[in-house]
């Protein structure tokens, strides 16, 4: 990048902020390096109208790097812009919002004389609507809801946001009183001047800076920019994706399609809940009984037909598989549409009968999403166009331990829409995690998000920068590679034996402190059933956070988990001093999306192990070792139990991604490590 003296000049106030003016407000900051060569590389693609892609390891303060240089452009060089910072996990909207910005108020203070404005928002289900909940009030309630209802009338008299992250009150319940974007009647409600959904929408009108996630910023995209009021027309908006990694899942979910069980049975129960005897029909006037009757009727019909059918499915294509892909058409009979239809004529029916305005526009509400539920099960059912799209069905617990089924249509390629709805409106973009390079390339996470060189304008390419990290890891992090593991792919059976003895011996050494994370429930059950460990043994199952909490508060204790704890876990200390990961994690090649994808790649004439599943795995691998050093003062072991990381010509990619530590085989040179960490760092 060629460097103006003009921008050599804000590049100066960049090291000038972060050497001097930034302990002045923490006096315990140090000066890293790393956090002002991306400060100024991010004011840089700023000012060059780029996008920039960093990887930045923990400990480099990101956000700061990214949210200083945005203040710096938006008082130096453009005042009509906003900036969005857009998160994966609601903790670092917390951060950012309580810690970072506060501090880059100081900062800004003192150099402008000037503040910035800033606030969260989150999607619109998480507050709270007064006409629901006021709707709730009148109807005949349960004891158990009387008391939800209290406790959620004690709130209103003190909460200024009416957002649900201020409370803590079952999901169930809470969508019986939140907004929901369609039924919202926006200035035609009683609330409305009231309402605290808009209340918190108009302060974002004035905002220099705005946290939301990554959810909330693609239903932003797709409502076409509705939800989000601009400042003006003439404003430009700075996109910031914090936990970049975690974009490429959300994305999937944007632009598909998907309905579940659930979703039926949740639109029943809203028209005529038949536990309850309450619903949308029982408070429309000028309605005869008969009608009423039949809407029932059909809402019984539905009912048993939601059930059969997905057990129709479940049975055909999921029995003890978690998910499926279906290739025909028609893979069951569609009885849910003719009931679904019958339910619309109904409720059209009923919408002439009725007068007032509000009841017929709720009616339309309800026949809009049965005409969506109706278009989406067709689709899935006509599985027509599997060479752009993946048609599958997932099948999960919930928490009540009912079984949900979703039918999904995914899109295979996400080119198209990035380039439609993000590359082309946005120039500036910043997207930033610990993990996103795989051997010091991009290429993999660049085209999990569709930013392809060849289809980004030229002016507005995107600039690259890998960071090092701060920490101490040779000195710091010993990976213990076991001799003597079979391979799990020739001799599983032997394998779970081998390593359930060697996690033994790991946690006994460290005395619990530990995390093993595994990459299927099947193999983390059979180990937690065969172990004999004498530390308190928590396994996924219920909530991460409440699991997360249960494992800081007991002393030496061991968590096995999948999936969600290779990532977004803070523990620093000696509460976590050894991470055992039995398996590389390599996906599961028969998920229905991992399969679509293997396969374009395929015809591509590329080779899928080495373009998508080791560059994911070495990332998730990356995640997974991240959980271990968080603070400068950390140590601690990394065993993989994997032979393979050995033996293949692919085991020297995974622990070239890794940051350079010690590695051995031999337990004894790790005993040794342990004790003189131990000795010295009490
Ligand atoms: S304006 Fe919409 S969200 Fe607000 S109270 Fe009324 S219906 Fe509910």
């Amino acid at each position: 990048m060629k460097q103006s003296s003009i921008q050599k000049q804000y590049l100066y106030l960049i090291r000038e902020i972060f050497t001097n003016i930034l302990p002045q407000h923490l006096p315990l900051s140090e000066i890293r390096e790393q956090q002002i060569v991306m400060a100024e590389q991010i004011l840089q693609s700023f000012i060059e109208n780029k996008k920039i892609v960093v990887e930045a390891p923990t400990g480099v303060g990101k956000s700061l790097a990214y949210l200083i240089p945005s203040v710096i452009y938006l008082k130096e060089f453009q005042k009509n812009v906003r900036i969005i910072v857009s998160t994966y996990t609601k903790t670092l909207q917390q951060q950012l919002l309580k810690k970072d910005l506060p501090l880059v108020e100081k900062i800004v203070h003192q150099l402008y004389k000037d503040k910035i404005l800033y606030t969260t928002f989150f999607g619109s289900e998480n507050y709270v609507c007064l006409s629901k909940f006021y709707e709730l009030k009148k109807d005949f309630l349960t004891p158990d809801e009387v008391l939800k209802v209290a406790y959620i009338e004690e709130w209103l008299n003190i909460t200024q946001t009416g957002c649900n992250e201020e409370i803590e009150i079952d999901s169930d319940f809470w969508q019986e009183i939140n907004r929901e974007s369609d039924l919202c009647r926006n200035k035609h409600c009683k609330f409305y001047s009231n309402c605290y959904y808009y209340k918190n929408l108009k302060k974002l009108k004035d905002m220099d800076i705005i946290i939301v996630n990554h959810h909330l910023f693609f239903a932003n995209l797709l409502a076409f920019n509705n939800i989000l009021p601009k400042k003006d027309e003439e404003t430009e908006e700075i996109i910031i994706f914090d936990e970049a990694h975690n974009l490429e899942d959300v994305i999937y979910q944007w632009f598909g399609q998907e309905l579940s069980n659930t979703q039926i049975k949740f639109l029943c129960k809203q028209i005529y809940n038949l536990k309850k005897q309450r619903g949308l029909i029982t408070k429309l006037h000028t309605f005869p009984e008969s009608l009423k009757q039949n809407i029932i009727d059909s809402i019984v019909s539905i009912l048993e037909c939601n059930e059969e059918f997905f057990a129709q499915i479940n049975l055909k294509l999921l029995q003890d598989k978690p998910e499926a892909r279906i290739f025909l058409p028609n893979i069951v009979e569609n009885t849910l549409t003719p009931q679904l239809s019958k339910l619309f004529n109904l409720l059209n029916s009923a919408k002439n009968l009725v007068s007032k305005r509000e009841e017929v526009y709720k009616l339309s509400v309800f026949i809009n999403r049965i005409v969506k539920f109706i278009k989406i099960l067709t689709l899935w059912l006509k599985c027509e166009d599997t060479k752009n799209y993946i048609y599958w069905v997932e099948k999960e617990e919930t928490k009540r331990k009912k079984l949900k089924i979703t039918l999904k249509i995914t899109p295979i390629d996400l080119t198209k829409e990035m380039q439609q709805y993000v590359y082309s409106v946005y120039n500036k973009i910043v997207f930033t995690s610990a993990t996103l390079c795989v051997n010091s390339d991009f290429k993999f996470f660049k085209s999990s998000v569709g930013l392809y060189p060849e289809i980004i304008p030229e002016s507005t390419t995107s600039n690259e920068l890998i960071l090092t990290s701060p920490f101490d890891y040779k000195n710091n992090v010993v990976i213990y590679l076991p001799e003597g593991v079979p391979n799990p792919k020739y001799e599983y059976e032997k394998y779970k034996e081998v390593i359930t003895e060697i996690i033994t011996k790991l946690v006994e050494l460290t005395k619990g402190n530990t995390f093993v994370l595994f990459t299927s429930f099947e193999l983390m059950n059979w180990v937690v059933e065969h172990i004999k460990l004498e530390y308190k043994l928590f396994v996924q199952s219920i909530s991460k956070y409440k699991l997360l909490e249960q494992y800081k508060k007991t002393e030496n204790s061991v968590l096995f988990g999948v999936d969600t704890f290779w990532q977004g876990v803070d523990i620093p200390g000696e509460k976590l001093i050894s991470i055992i990961i039995p398996k590389l994690p390599f996906d599961v090649p028969d998920h229905p999306v991992i399969e679509a994808k293997t396969e374009k790649l395929q015809f591509e004439g590329k080779d899928p192990f080495k373009e998508y599943l080791l560059p994911n795995a070495i990332l998730k691998l990356k995640q997974g070792f991240g959980r271990l050093i968080r603070r400068k003062t950390d140590w601690g072991i990394i065993s993989i139990l994997d032979p393979r990381i050995k033996i293949q010509w692919y085991g020297k990619h995974f622990l070239k991604s890794l940051p350079e530590c010690k590695i051995t085989t031999d337990f004894e040179t790790l005993k040794e490590f342990y004790y003189t960490k131990k000795t010295c760092c009490q």
